[in-house]
């Protein structure tokens, strides 16, 4: 997506109707909320997401929508500790019939063209990666690029495990679960290493991991055009 399309999302605003939340594991939680027949996105892209049920001071965050338009639902997916922000808390308050509002959707964090694709997401980053995933999936087996995806969490706490396990019975899909930062730049490595050409990297999660694997990408000669970004604040 343009800058200039991004730029015009800005002044899409709806109401979605809250229809559910569950808890994927400890700390994580997923928020359904209704999509309307004309809210569309494409996989990947996120929406600025504003609390309306109640007055808090900052009542907007932005959040990856990690379902796929195929689902015909919206998707928040969130880590929440025990002390939560504000936002956070007053999602927990939400109740069957209360509306959030979004803005967008925005960005163009999703693999297009048919070269082949590493994902790699740290922790609560998977949520675009399922998104896209779960898209693929809802259009069957003909796609011909290679995705791989790298998962990385330090605690193993692999949410969307079962998901993505089904996912990766595609044979242009893997999926590698990895628990140390040693064993994904080894990942990398490899990928690099078959691909080098006309790959794309896609990296999303806590900003401060983010970061440092753009800077090994870069130092591995990946030129910037190939590597596009979604870094997570506030983790
Ligand atoms: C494109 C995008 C997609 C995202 N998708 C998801 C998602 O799917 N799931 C998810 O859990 N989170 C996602 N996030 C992160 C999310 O917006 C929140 O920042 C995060 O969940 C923490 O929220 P919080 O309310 O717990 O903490 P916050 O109160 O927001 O933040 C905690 C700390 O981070 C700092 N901080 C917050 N925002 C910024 C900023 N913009 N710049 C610098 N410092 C900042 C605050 O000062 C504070 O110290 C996404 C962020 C982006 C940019």
């Amino acid at each position: 997506m343009s800058f200039f399309q991004d730029a015009l999302a800005m002044f899409k605003k709806r109401d979605l109707l809250f229809l559910e939340s569950y808890k994927e594991s400890e700390d994580v939680y997923t928020f359904l909320f209704e999509k309307e027949n004309d809210l569309n996105w494409i996989a990947g892209q996120h929406g600025l997401f504003t609390i309306t049920h109640k007055k808090i001071k900052n009542k907007t965050r932005p959040f990856t929508v990690a379902s796929a338009p195929a689902e015909n639902v919206v998707r928040i997916t969130t880590r929440i500790s025990e002390n939560p922000s504000e936002f956070k808390q007053a999602m927990l308050e939400l109740k069957q019939g209360m509306k959030i509002n979004m803005t967008g959707p925005l960005g163009s964090f999703n693999p297009e063209d048919n070269s082949p694709s590493l994902l790699i997401a740290g922790g609560i980053g998977i949520t675009p990666f399922r998104s896209i995933l779960k898209q693929i999936e809802s259009e069957g087996n003909g796609i011909k690029k290679p995705i791989q995806l790298l998962y990385l969490d330090r605690n193993k706490s692999f949410i969307f495990k079962d998901e993505l396990d089904a996912i990766a019975n595609n044979p242009s899909i893997s999926v590698t679960y990895l628990d140390s930062r040693d064993d994904l730049y080894q990942e990398i490595d490899t990928f690099t290493t078959i691909n080098k050409g006309d790959d794309n990297y896609f990296i999303a999660g806590p900003k401060s991991m983010v970061t440092s694997i753009f800077d090994f990408l870069k130092s591995k000669q990946i030129p910037k055009k190939n590597i596009k970004k979604d870094a997570f604040y506030g983790y």
